[in-house]
């Protein structure tokens, strides 16, 4: 298929993001991830892959330019805040389109019993009261808000090896999803888990955990989702790429 030779921007570091690469590079556009360098090694998208921070939305905005982006879409995680807001600023500073592409947040079935929280370290001091081993699987870099849960035994399941502060009575799994039911089952049983905590992350890939807990009646720590700045957005891959195809092809030097 023929290439569309202006140069669109993904955000990234999710599955979305991943599966947005590669309908456009099968579409014909060029496009570029933008991958932040956190995970020593990263699932790579298809396309061009750049790494590392822009440092902040007028290095973005300066990116933009240089490259003579056409449109970005933030796939970036729903907790990633700092890029997110950057991609707004950055964007609107450079006169780039910007979509964001998130995925639902998780929603309770009769059976669960889910504990919503605003932030890890509400989800700290409440994992007390609702059992004494707990399996965290909210990511490395959110560990340090446990380091001082009291009385509890923590199972983290991370895709690297924490840093420290980190709570005194931990096991760390080193991991990355996805995950199947059974094998939550057989994990949460292994280690008699008796309270999960989790971010609203969203997506098939991690949720088999929930349907774990539902059945073994553990009950569930959810943290929301943090506020993001009001843009155009979409929840599906097919809606983005759409946007995106919608952009390249008006664009005056688009070439078909
Ligand atoms: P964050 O707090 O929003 O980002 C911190 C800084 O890292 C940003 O200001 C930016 O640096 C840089 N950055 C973040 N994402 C980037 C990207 N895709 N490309 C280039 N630079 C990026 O993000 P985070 O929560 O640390 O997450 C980092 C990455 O991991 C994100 O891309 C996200 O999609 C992925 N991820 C996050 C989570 C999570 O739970 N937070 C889970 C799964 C995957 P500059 O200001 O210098 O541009």
């Amino acid at each position: 298929m023929a290439s569309i030779a202006r140069l669109v921007l993904i955000l990234g570091g999710t599955s979305e993001a991943r599966a947005l690469a590669a309908a456009l590079v099968a579409s014909g556009v060029r496009v570029v991830s933008s991958l932040a360098g956190r995970v020593a090694s990263p699932r790579l998208p298809e396309g061009e892959v750049r790494v590392g921070g822009f440092g902040g939305p007028n290095g973005l905005a300066g990116w933009l330019t240089e490259y003579d982006i056409t449109a970005v879409v933030d796939a970036t995680h729903p907790f990633a805040e700092r890029i997110g807001e950057s991609a707004v600023r950055g964007t609107a500073l450079a006169g780039v389109p910007l979509l964001r592409l998130e995925r639902p947040g998780w929603v309770p079935t009769p059976g669960d019993d889910w504990h919503w929280v605003d932030t890890l370290r509400e989800a700290a001091a409440v994992v007390p009261s609702l059992g004494s081993r707990a399996f965290l699987t909210s990511g490395r870099q959110g560990l340090s808000a446990f380091a001082h849960a009291s009385g509890v035994w923590f199972l983290a399941r991370c895709v690297d090896p924490p840093e420290p502060p980190l709570p005194p009575r931990l096991e760390v799994l080193l991991s990355r999803g996805p995950y199947r039911v059974a094998d939550e089952l057989a994990l949460l049983r292994e280690h008699r888990i008796e309270v999960l905590v989790t971010k609203d992350s969203g997506g098939s890939l991690t949720s088999a955990k929930l349907t774990a807990a539902r059945q073994l009646r553990v009950p569930v720590v959810v943290v929301r989702r943090p506020p993001r700045a009001a843009t155009e957005s979409v929840t599906s891959v097919d809606a983005a790429e759409a946007w995106v195809l919608e952009r390249v092809r008006d664009h005056p030097h688009a070439r078909p």
